[in-house]
């Protein structure tokens, strides 16, 4: 992922090319809630709350019959409010992955998630980066991927880092080239040949930078293909759904490939509405949960909705952010990630991201927050 430093041309585009047809309106809750048609939106510029309320999903980029993209109109906004000043940026500082303390961090400080006993970040040609999300939300899936790993790359080494990805979407566009930087330099350091990736966003974040550095990105997909896990059968079929991550939207190589294993391990695949190229968002893109809660919320209530509507047993999803934010209603169907099912490893995920929140509760929780944020 690169930025796109042609934000000019990208509305100059919108403004000379657009059909008004729609189609990105009728699919999307934030452009029917602006309520304006996209050309008069290119022509009189979003407001910063605007670009800070998209999800960047890129779902309209996906309708729209010319590939004009509104999603990219919004992240050059992002990127030039924050340039400009005009949008309160610091006060999400408790999400910058380049601080020496964040939410992230301090919840695995506070619940003791630690990484030591597999020797992280050594030295090695082939490692495993699951991202910072997992690293934080789920341990157990980690280290259960390690052991699989390391029966088909004997050697590989953790990585505990984050992609950067959430700099890019706040539109820090320094800090993120700062940051991309200092990851090239350590898998330059560790030798680092080949990377397997269990999250799309981090996947698509990190193509353009091991093109550059020569480095061969690997789904966990394709690096468990031949697992004893993924090739054991379960013993009584179950139908899913799956929901695709919107990062995937335009290659769709986790869309294929989990779906394929699922399909071998014997899970019946149904569809919902949207999916592969036209999948909607979980509401949690974009960082969109921070700065436009209640959109979020009713985008996570449009998805579970389509889940519904069809006769799937379990919710599954590649992405563990997805995960967490479809499962946070208690009532809703069984969400998993795909690696549970694929692994064999089933876990409860209702209820996991309030224990963030509650991480700030009380004195002791006010002092941790005075710590995240402090200068
Ligand atoms: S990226 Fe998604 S949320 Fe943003 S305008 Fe496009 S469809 Fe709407
Ligand atoms: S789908 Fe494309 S052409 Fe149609 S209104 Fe949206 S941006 Fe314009």
């Amino acid at each position: 992922m690169s930025y796109k430093e042609n934000g000019e041309e990208i509305i100059q585009k919108i403004q000379d090319e657009c059909l008004s047809c729609g189609q990105c309106i009728s699919e999307c809750q934030l452009l029917q809630s602006i309520g304006e048609d996209v050309v008069e939106i290119a022509e009189r510029l979003l407001s910063p709350k605007e670009a800070f309320s998209c999800s960047l999903c890129g779902l309209c980029e996906g309708v729209c019959p010319l590939g004009l993209s509104p999603r990219d109109m919004f992240q050059f906004m992002r990127k030039k409010a924050v340039a400009e000043g005009t949008y309160p940026i610091h006060d999400y500082k408790y999400m910058f992955p380049d601080r020496p303390l964040n939410v992230m961090k301090a919840y695995r400080q506070v619940y003791g998630v630690d990484y030591q006993e597999l020797n992280p970040d050594r030295e090695g040609e082939v490692a495993f980066f699951p991202g910072c999300t997992m690293l934080t939300y789920n341990p157990d899936l980690i280290f259960t991927s390690m052991d699989y790993l390391r029966k088909e790359y004997k050697d590989v080494t953790l990585l505990t880092d984050c992609c950067g990805l959430p700099l890019w979407q706040l539109g820090l566009k320094e800090r993120w080239e700062n940051f991309t930087q200092d990851l090239k330099e350590k898998l330059l350091k560790l030798n680092v040949k080949k990377v397997i990736l269990a999250c799309s966003n981090c996947y698509y974040q990190l193509q353009l930078l091991a093109k550059e550095l020569g480095i061969t990105l690997l789904t966990i997909y394709e690096a468990l293909e031949d697992s004893e896990a993924f090739n054991t059968p379960i013993m009584k079929e179950k139908i899913l759904t799956v929901h695709d991550s919107c990062p995937d939207r335009f290659q769709g190589i986790f869309a294929k490939q989990t779906r394929q294993a699922l399909e071998k391990k014997g899970y019946q695949v149904v569809e919902m509405e949207h999916h592969h190229e036209k999948a909607l968002c979980c509401g949690s893109g974009g960082q969109v949960t921070h700065a436009a809660p209640s959109l979020a919320q009713e985008l996570v209530e449009t998805r579970l909705g389509e889940v519904e509507e069809t006769n799937a047993q379990i919710l599954t999803a590649y992405c563990l952010g997805c995960v967490l934010n479809l499962s946070k209603n208690q009532d809703s169907i069984p969400v998993q990630h795909v690696l549970n099912l694929l692994l064999d490893f089933e876990q409860e995920y209702v209820g996991l991201k309030k224990r963030t929140q509650t991480l700030f509760d009380g004195p002791e929780g006010e002092k941790l927050w005075e710590k995240v944020m402090q200068d």
